[in-house]
């Protein structure tokens, strides 16, 4: 097993670096999460995406706090849930957070869903806004945002956004925010960068560009990624999963595979629409 993985960073738009290439951990029980970032931590993993709905923060912190790995290496994300969106309860939400973490800063805070029912999203970003300027944070962006969130956020507070965490894969390749991020300076985080290991990755077209470089689906889809330039953290608890969706920076696909794989492309989304994704609201 390899722990000295390469994993290169991306500069987000306030300076601050992140690893191309994190660890997911949505719908990992809190008592088995330890454990996954305990084996991803240990196969060279240094970035952890968290959220408060996700329930475990606790157990992704406890594998922090056990690693002794710095905590200047490490980066670690959560995200606001819904119902707490609003300037003072995000300010509260936040704490909440930091103390199940067990930590005293985050790398990287997230509104999880714009919530347009709620429209509280600007007033929300303000309160994110106070905590990065508190050095409780050292960035802050948004998941889930369409285009028309995006300019409406920007516009209102003149602030750009570090990072959009949205649902994107090979069938959902997400032309018009790729393009809106770069134009702006947002990075692209992909969420179910794998597409949930469904149907995705028995593709032949993506089998077949796997097997021209004797690599697995999971590990082509992720190349593609970033060769792309996207973030992104699969998720796995399976610790050859776990390991081999990391060991990605020791081949390169060649325009024709990209090629091939964006031709996948369908626009479907796995996920909820961010425009009609009102939960807590
Ligand atoms: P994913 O695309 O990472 O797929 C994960 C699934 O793919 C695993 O459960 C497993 O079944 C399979 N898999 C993983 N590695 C594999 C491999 N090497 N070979 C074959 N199958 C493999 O999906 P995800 O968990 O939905 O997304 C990743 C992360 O994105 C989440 O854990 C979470 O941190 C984040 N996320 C964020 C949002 C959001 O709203 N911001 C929503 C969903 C997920």
């Amino acid at each position: 097993m390899s722990t000295d993985s390469k994993v290169p960073s991306v500069i987000l738009n306030n300076g601050v670096e992140m690893p191309q290439l994190g660890f997911g951990v949505w719908q990992v029980p809190d008592d088995e999460a330890a454990k996954a970032v305990a084996t991803a931590l240990e196969a060279g993993y240094r970035s952890i995406d968290t959220a408060a709905i996700y329930e475990n923060e606790r157990g992704t912190g406890e594998a922090v706090a056990a690693s002794g790995i710095p905590r200047e290496e490490l980066f670690v994300t959560t995200k606001l849930w819904n119902s707490e969106q609003g300037y003072d309860s995000t300010l509260r939400a936040f704490d909440a957070s930091l103390e199940r973490l067990g930590l005293d800063h985050v790398d990287l805070y997230l509104i999880h869903w714009p919530v347009p029912a709620k429209d509280a999203y600007v007033d929300t970003y303000r309160a994110l806004e106070k905590i990065h300027a508190e050095g409780r944070a050292r960035a802050i962006g948004v998941s889930n945002f369409l285009p028309e969130h995006l300019e409406r956020l920007t516009a209102e507070t003149g602030v750009v956004p570090a990072v959009n965490q949205i649902e994107l894969h090979p069938q959902l390749a997400q032309a018009e925010s790729r393009a809106l991020h770069a134009r702006l300076g947002i990075a692209t985080e992909a969420w179910s960068p794998l597409g949930q290991g469904r149907g995705l990755l028995d593709v032949p077209a993506l089998v077949a560009v796997a097997r021209k470089h004797g690599r697995t689906p999971a590990q082509a889809v992720l190349r593609w990624h970033l060769q792309l330039g996207n973030v992104v953290i699969p998720k796995s608890v399976t610790p050859s999963r776990i390991q081999e969706n990391i060991d990605v920076f020791d081949f390169e696909l060649d325009p024709e595979d990209m090629a091939a794989i964006a031709a996948l492309d369908e626009g479907g989304r796995l996920g909820p629409n961010p425009a009609e994704f009102n939960v807590g609201a």
